[in-house]
């Protein structure tokens, strides 16, 4: 068979090959990035199947429209003018199967082969096996502990034909960084000078366990602005359910397109479950309770290694989400020492995938919320013997 070289090119996930050997019995595994199951709201999602079918019967189990279930756009409209004061309606909503899903529409409609994206270095991986599929050309800008080096940012935008700037301006992943208010302001007014499409891929904002809520950095501001959302971080992810909003409707309309041509509409099944679930339970005391389960673990990994890493090893220390980085500035290859830490039987992701054009990287990304305290300890004291 000959397959495209569209295909050929893509990533296959890394982290995907790497859970494979990661998920014995045994390990320890900080590798993965998964919500902690036992944040699923099991029982009331069961009350909101038998609710919902009670009360929307054959609807659930029909075809339904691409742009998703009004109520549910209405809902997430509301919250989005209630908690960022952004003039959104149902209208700029759209469901995607996750947010990952958009990723990959978006590209679709905006990218020829060869134009212009810019990503953080180091960015989702997600996102730059979405956006390969498009064969861009990547423009890779350093995230700081701040935010993108506005320098590197403004030279990207001067390339030929970019036509995304991609961020995940909360809890970043694989950093756990956030973007300051002071660097969001000053990315919007260099945006705002070029047509581009800004991006803001937050399914983790909600899940701040320290500072405050900042606002977006385009959204509300800049007519190009994309703003991504998703409930997998905190409801369920299986239930595949993200949206993307945006003001710009001729942008939203393409999508849409692209959309019907990819799965017609996201699962209506799910959407009513969702709604069901959102408007007949305390869903903010839901995440107050995810937010206390994940800030013990992110601090139980931060103490551990505050006091077994050596001085040479410098990490992030996030506000929210569900990732550390770490970074061997005596310039060990992750590569090497995740195959000693295998022998140890504790794991991490390396960092390579993360980055569009560098290998071998001295970085690594730590996942905190799967593991109890006293494990997440016991594993770092592992890691740490390694490094
Ligand atoms: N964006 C980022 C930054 C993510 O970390 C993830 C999940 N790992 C996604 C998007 C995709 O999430 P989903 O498709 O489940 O909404």
């Amino acid at each position: 068979m000959q397959y495209s070289e569209r295909i050929l090119k893509t990533p296959s996930s890394f982290i995907r090959n790497i859970l494979k050997v990661t998920e014995a019995e045994d390990v320890i595994s900080f590798a993965g990035g998964l919500p902690n199951p036992i944040s699923f709201p099991v029982d009331a999602l069961k009350a909101s199947v038998d609710h919902a079918i009670t009360t929307n019967g054959s609807r659930l189990f029909q075809y339904s429209s691409t742009q998703g279930y009004a109520p549910l756009r209405e809902y997430i409209a509301a919250k989005y003018q209630r908690v960022h004061g952004l003039d959104i309606h149902a209208d700029d909503v759209l469901i995607t199967t996750g947010s990952q899903q958009a990723l990959e529409l978006i590209s679709k409609v905006l990218i020829n082969k060869g134009d212009g994206i810019i990503i953080e270095e180091p960015g989702y991986l997600g996102a730059i096996q979405a956006f390969t599929l498009c064969e861009p050309t990547f423009h890779g800008v350093t995230l700081e502990h701040d935010g993108l080096n506005l320098e590197e940012l403004e030279k990207a935008l001067q390339q030929p034909n970019v036509k995304i700037l991609y961020t995940v301006p909360n809890f970043q992943n694989p950093t756990g960084l956030t973007y300051s208010k002071e660097k969001r302001q000053q990315i919007c007014e260099i945006v705002a000078k070029y047509d581009v499409a800004l991006i803001e891929d937050d399914p983790y904002g909600e899940l701040r366990f320290e500072g405050e809520t900042l606002p977006y950095i385009g959204a509300g501001k800049l007519e190009n602005s994309i703003l991504l959302g998703s409930f997998s971080k905190t409801v369920t992810p299986g239930m595949r359910l993200g949206f993307m909003i945006t003001k710009n409707k001729e942008l939203l309309q393409h999508v849409e397109t692209a959309k019907q041509a990819s799965d017609l509409h996201t699962n209506i099944f799910s959407q009513y479950i969702i709604y069901d679930y959102l408007a007949n339970n305390d869903y903010m005391a839901h995440v107050q309770k995810i937010i206390a389960l994940y800030k013990n673990q992110a601090y139980a990994m931060l103490d551990a290694m505050q006091e077994f890493f050596p001085a040479h090893v410098e990490y992030t220390r996030p506000e929210g989400g569900m990732f550390i980085w770490a970074t061997m500035k005596d310039g060990t290859s992750a590569l090497d020492v995740f195959a000693k830490a295998m022998e140890q039987k504790v794991a991490f992701v390396p960092g390579d995938p993360f980055y569009t054009n560098k290998t071998n990287v001295n970085t690594m990304r730590l996942n905190y919320t799967n593991a109890t305290p006293e494990v997440i300890r016991e594993g770092i004291q592992r890691l740490a013997s390694i490094l």
